[in-house]
């Protein structure tokens, strides 16, 4: 999977690097990671705190699930294979906005801890936060936007996060957020992260 298939490749180094370009937009660049149940809030709170960021001309990109298995993943689907290579895309994604001197805000389900370490591996210290957004399952279930949940109770999908296949609480996540609380609340929490590490 992560085997490399290309020789005679050779890196080039740009003279425009990540810190030149973190200069001219006026903060660092990080990768916010959001992980949790389907349902759990990742999409809609990475897409709040993105607003907030831009009001404040921040450089942001939002990552969401659903829109990047429409292009990049639209060929893998959910065994654990096919998430596992869906994350590791993603990862390399955001390690490149990171480059580019971005904010990117993804919003996955990224179920297992492994997949999500993997892709902190890839960067420096302090380039990853993960956001865990915690939420029970009855509230996720209770909300069912997509209307999946029904879906997977009636047996109409056969894998399904939560319910028949595991989702990994994280174990030492950079920031908790309780999306049963406000989202208001739970942009403030993000923000407050990002200026206490200095992004901002
Ligand atoms: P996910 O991306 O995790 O699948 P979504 O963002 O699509 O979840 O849906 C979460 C739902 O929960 C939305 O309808 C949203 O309005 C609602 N919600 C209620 N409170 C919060 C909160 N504090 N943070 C995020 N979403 C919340």
């Amino acid at each position: 999977m992560t085997d490399k298939k290309s020789s005679n490749v050779v890196w080039h180094q740009a003279v425009i690097d990540r810190r030149l370009r973190e200069q001219q937009n006026g903060h660092k660049s990080v990768i916010l990671w959001f992980t949790g149940l389907s349902g759990a809030g990742k999409s809609t709170l990475a897409h709040a705190v993105e607003e907030r960021l831009h009001a404040t001309n921040c450089r942001t990109f939002v990552l969401d699930g659903d829109n990047v298995r429409h292009g990049l993943c639209g060929d893998l689907g959910f065994s654990d294979a096919d998430r596992q290579e869906n994350i590791r895309r993603i990862g390399e994604v955001a390690k490149l906005f990171l480059e580019a001197g971005i904010i990117s805000l993804t919003a996955f389900i990224s179920p297992f801890r492994a997949d999500r370490e993997r892709v902190r591996s890839l960067v420096l210290h302090g380039d990853f936060i993960e956001v865990y957004c915690k939420c029970t399952l009855e509230l996720c279930e209770q909300r069912d936007v997509k209307g999946l949940y029904k879906k997977a109770r009636a047996g109409q999908i056969p894998v399904f996060t939560g319910i028949s296949s595991p989702y990994e609480e994280p174990l030492n996540p950079e920031l908790v957020v309780d999306t049963s609380t406000t989202l208001e609340q739970c942009v403030e929490q993000v923000m407050e992260c990002l200026r206490q590490r200095g992004i901002l």
